[in-house]
């Protein structure tokens, strides 16, 4: 292998690599390629790095030598990709006694001492590593001198040579400390990424006449709106016009002060045509840090604006509007997991917050509210106009209507697919699960947090769903907005997409959501959850609670118009798309009371002593409810509830095709583990089809299908799929299953065994390939082998999780099913994965765009 040089000095046509000289000097040679007036620069490989933190050496009166006499430079980092960061950039080597002599010649005695000082400053707390809080930023030259010489028992180097050597040499040893590994492996960095360094002529900023520094950028980082914002500072270096905002002009004229658009017009013009050029030629917008020399503009260094979710996505739009980009590169650029923070409020990153909990980020979002511990509560404070937290164990159907009120939902138990964490995605609603180490106590309504702090009801915290941290007090936030440049770019993922994406909606609300985010069907309606109605739960416990058939029937009679009511609801919001709706799956146990309270309530409602409640309360508890009688094995035991599911379903499919609408109701028998289950059921479905039929004399047509959710019914699917339209997977049963190990209670040790790597990571976040997985591909397997034509998909949460759909995609899965605001996340996943098995994408489109862009840039002003 050819071994790389040292140093390069960065022209045109040089060697400059990203993968050998890092992003920075790629991006300088770039903007040189542009005819920039980038000073001169010169680039140090990785492997000369490598040599230094070692504790070799290299030729730096060579490399001084590329400057000419009396050179004066700064140094920057240049890892691979800049995200990873770097040791700060120190400027003004080559300072010394002798230079600001000669150069107080022309920039003047004050000035160049100041560039001596400052030079002092930052390699005695960079380089030689003292104590900042002996050089402060007001302190005369010669006290600075005078402090590193009593600190290091020796004079400062005057030697440019010596300086250079010294200020890469820490350079590239403070690449190698833990703080900065760990920070640049947490964004994605290999652990022996490779740092390059940049040495570049300065522009001083300092001196006669107009000098002065700035950054500019041509959008706003948080919408990502054309517009140009920075600031500028006269007699300034580096970034400091950024870092210190009090006598920094604006770029362009504003009237709330002087800008440089007013001072030093052709400057300003010059760095407008210097901006389009570079977002053009480098098809990204970029934040330009420049030098005023007495008029002249210098260009020191570009970097990717740094930028919000929202940004990204109208920066990604607005260049591929504009042709710099092709679309599917836009689609590209932005990683799904910012979609998911665009759709909720955010904790701005800026503002300063105090964690005092932590748990597993169920469900994405900020909120902030008072802390209340029922859902009673919850109900009450939201009446008054209060925003609420509702803070519990975990929670059951009895809280799912404190939660459709309360902000934010935190929970101390409770993993990913926990009802709380399910209930809550599912409404959009900002949840923190399983966060372990607070200490709820009921009975005196308090928090207490692991540092001992005790919040009682009405005191105000934040819940942050994406990051699962609970703050104290409010925050400020960021709001979601979703503007045209979104609404346009999921339009575009919609387009490059192979695989549909559906959403699971309980109710019309869920169902309107699934719509505004072009979901293209729902793919599980788990109607249970439309039994949490008030009206509805108080005649769903009499169901339950009736000893008699007839009892039994006359409540099933009265829920069969509010369930036909909501069905017909979700068909005519659906507008024709498909709607799979699984028949009822919980334990009846669920639906019973479980406090005081609501014991007494269901008392009066039934007329009945609060101790009967509760003995017929304790007789249906099941000791393991999700292994117990629930899904088909109720609809088996006791059918008339499927029956009038299945009547409701066919009503409101007559009723919503009234208007000439097409109405085909996808029907779901869940936790099938035998094909007779299947047999029983969907024959008493198709005997309700008919006698609807022989009612209302309508065509009716529909498909039955199943839930693959228990380990048996994957491996028995090719005799399943015999009785059924479609098989669905249900991964969140299935991983339970396949593990045994309990949804609801795995978020105990979940963080645990994650962090000791036995399980690399959640397996109910993202499928586990290897294991339930397999499961998956045999059913799909042997189902295909009974009938090749079936549909297949996924509707545990795993749909919305982009691992999981490259696996449901690479397995020919028809569609993922998945909370409605995960319907854009999956989407741009989904168009994401189409994209990259293009073949040559990469070297034939994006190649011919950039050889067209720079042929379309416009000339420089000096060309
Ligand atoms: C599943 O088990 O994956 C599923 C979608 O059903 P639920 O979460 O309602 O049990
Ligand atoms: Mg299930």
């Amino acid at each position: 292998m050819q071994k790389t040089p040292d140093f390069t000095e960065i022209t045109p046509t040089a060697a400059i690599e990203n993968g050998r000289h890092g992003a920075r000097a790629k991006c300088l040679q770039r903007l040189i390629r542009l005819d920039m007036p980038v000073p001169l620069s010169v680039a140090l490989s990785f492997q000369a790095v490598r040599t230094l933190a070692a504790g070799g050496s290299i030729d730096t009166t060579g490399l001084l030598r590329v400057f000419g006499e009396h050179p004066l430079v700064s140094v920057r980092p240049s890892a691979e990709t800049a995200d990873w960061g770097g040791p700060g950039t120190i400027l003004n080597i080559g300072m010394s006694a002798r230079m600001a002599a000669r150069l107080g010649e022309t920039i003047g005695a004050p000035a160049a001492e100041q560039l001596y000082r400052r030079f002092v400053q930052a390699y005695s707390v960079e380089v030689a590593r003292l104590d900042g809080e002996q050089f402060p930023a007001d302190q005369s030259l010669s006290a600075a001198l005078r402090t590193y010489e009593a600190e290091m028992d020796e004079p400062f180097p005057e030697d440019p040579a010596v300086q250079l050597a010294e200020v890469l040499r820490s350079m590239a040893r403070a690449w190698g400390g833990t703080t900065a590994r760990l920070l640049r492996q947490g964004r994605g960095a290999p652990a022996d990424a490779g740092l390059g360094l940049v040495v570049q002529r300065m522009a001083l900023g300092l001196g006669q006449g107009e000098c002065g520094s700035g950054v500019i950028q041509f959008i706003d980082p948080a919408t990502g709106a054309r517009q140009i914002t920075g600031r500028y500072k006269s007699q300034a270096q580096g970034r400091e016009a950024l870092d210190n905002g009090e006598d920094a002009l604006f770029l362009t004229r504003d009237p709330r002060g002087p800008s440089l658009e007013e001072r030093c017009p052709p400057a300003f013009e010059e760095l407008l045509e210097h901006g389009r050029r570079a977002r053009v030629g480098l098809r990204e917008e970029m934040q330009i840090e420049f030098t005023v020399e007495d008029g002249p503009l210098r260009i020191l260094d570009a970097v990717r604006v740094p930028r919000s979710a929202r940004a990204a996505v109208r920066v990604a739009v607005d260049l591929a509007d504009d042709g710099i980009i092709p679309r599917e590169e836009a689609l590209m650029r932005v990683e799904p997991s910012a979609i998911a923070q665009l759709l909720h409020p955010q904790v701005d990153p800026s503002a300063p917050k105090e964690v005092v909990a932590r748990g597993i980020a169920a469900s994405p979002g900020a909120a902030t509210g008072r802390i209340v511990f029922s859902a009673k509560a919850a109900q009450i404070e939201t009446t008054k106009g209060e925003a609420c937290v509702l803070v519990r164990h975990e929670t059951s159907p009895e809280d799912v209507r404190g939660m459709h009120v309360a902000k934010a939902v935190l929970t101390e138990r409770g993993g990913v697919t926990s009802h709380a964490a399910v209930i809550a995605r599912g409404l959009g609603v900002p949840c923190v699960v399983g966060a372990s180490t607070i200490r709820i106590r009921s009975r005196d309504k308090t928090l207490v947090t692991p540092a001992g702090q005790v919040f009682g009801e009405g005191d105000i915290i934040t819940v942050d769903g994406s990051t699962g941290e609970v703050l104290s007090g409010a925050v400020d936030m960021l709001v979601p907005a979703l503007d045209d440049g979104f609404q346009t770019f999921m339009a575009w993922a919609e387009e490059a997409g192979d695989i549909g994406v559906r959403a699971n909606a309980d109710t019309p609300a869920d169902a309107a959501t699934a719509r505004r985010f072009h979901a293209q069907g729902i793919g599980l309606c788990r109607t249970e959850h439309m039994f949490f109605e008030d009206d509805q739960l108080t005649v769903m416990r009499e169901m339950i609670f009736a000893d008699e058939r007839g009892d039994r029937q006359a409540a099933l009679d009265r829920l069969l118009p509010m369930q036909r009511d909501d069905f017909r609801r979700l068909f005519e919001i659906m507008a024709g798309r498909p709607v799979c709706i699984r028949l009822f799956d919980p334990p009846l146990h669920e639906f019973l009371p479980k406090s005081r309270d609501g014991v007494r309530q269901l008392a009066e409602a039934m007329g009945l002593p609060a101790s009967r409640i509760t003995e017929r309360v304790e007789a249906l508890s099941e000791f393991n409810p999700m292994l117990g009688m629930r899904g088909v094995r109720l609809g088996i035991t006791v059918p008339e509830i499927y029956e009038m599911q299945a009547r409701a379903i066919f009503e409101a499919a007559v009723e919503a095709g009234h208007g000439g609408a097409v109405v085909e109701p996808e029907i779901m028998i869940p936790l099938v583990s035998a094909r007779r289950e299947v047999e029983l059921v969907k024959s008493r479905i198709d005997a309700t089809a008919a006698a609807v039929r022989n009612a209302t004399g309508a065509n009716l047509s529909y498909r039955v299908g199943v839930m693959v959710e228990t380990p048996r019914a994957a491996l028995r699917s090719g005799e399943i799929a015999d009785h059924t339209d479609f098989l669905s997977f249900g991964t969140n049963d299935l991983t339970q299953m396949t593990y045994g190990l309990s949804r609801d209670d795995a978020g105990r040790f979940m963080g645990t065994y994650v962090e000791q790597g036995v399980y690399p990571v959640d397996p109910f976040h993202t499928l586990d390939v290897e294991g339930v997985g397999e499961l998956l591909l045999l059913a799909a397997e042997r189902a295909r082998g009974t009938r090749k034509d079936l549909v297949l998909s996924i509707c545990g949460e795993h749909g919305g999780n982009a691992e999981s759909i490259a696996f449901c995609r690479k397995a020919g899965f028809s569609y993922v099913s998945c909370s409605p605001y995960r319907v854009p996340v999956a989407r741009l996943a989904a168009a994401q994965l189409a994209i990259s098995d293009r073949p040559n994408r990469e070297k034939h489109t994006i190649s011919q765009w950039i050889a067209q862009m720079l042929r379309l840039a416009p000339p420089s002003h000096s060309g």
